[in-house]
């Protein structure tokens, strides 16, 4: 699976992905090019293959593989609703868990 798929699987819908998709191209140099007015045309004519990236995020997103994908995305989230990170060093682990597994931190 393609990280542009990944990414549309994690965020669901495409103004979310295309906002992220933009933000990186101007954040790797492009960053002139997305100030003042007719900015998106700009960067898309600097970066034409932003335009593909989004017109096959377009056909994912009305696709069975996006569907069955972020059904799978959502039942992680909720189990993810269990597990929480350190707040010392970011290992995640079950809530359930006093100390962190990694640093040993009292989390309660
Ligand atoms: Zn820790």
């Amino acid at each position: 699976m393609s990280a542009d798929r990944a990414a549309l699987l994690v965020l669901g819908r495409y103004g979310a992905f295309e906002s992220l998709l933009l933000g990186l191209v101007a954040a790797s140099g492009g960053a002139e090019s997305v100030v003042g007015d007719g900015s998106m045309v700009e960067l898309l004519q600097s970066h034409p293959s932003v335009v593909g990236r989004l017109r096959r995020a377009t056909e994912f997103l009305g696709s069975t593989d996006f569907v069955q994908g972020r059904a799978k995305v959502l039942a992680s989230v909720a189990s993810s609703r269990l597990m929480t990170a350190c707040r010392y060093c970011g290992f995640v682990s079950p809530k359930a868990e006093r100390f962190c597994p990694s640093c040993g931190v009292n989390r309660a």
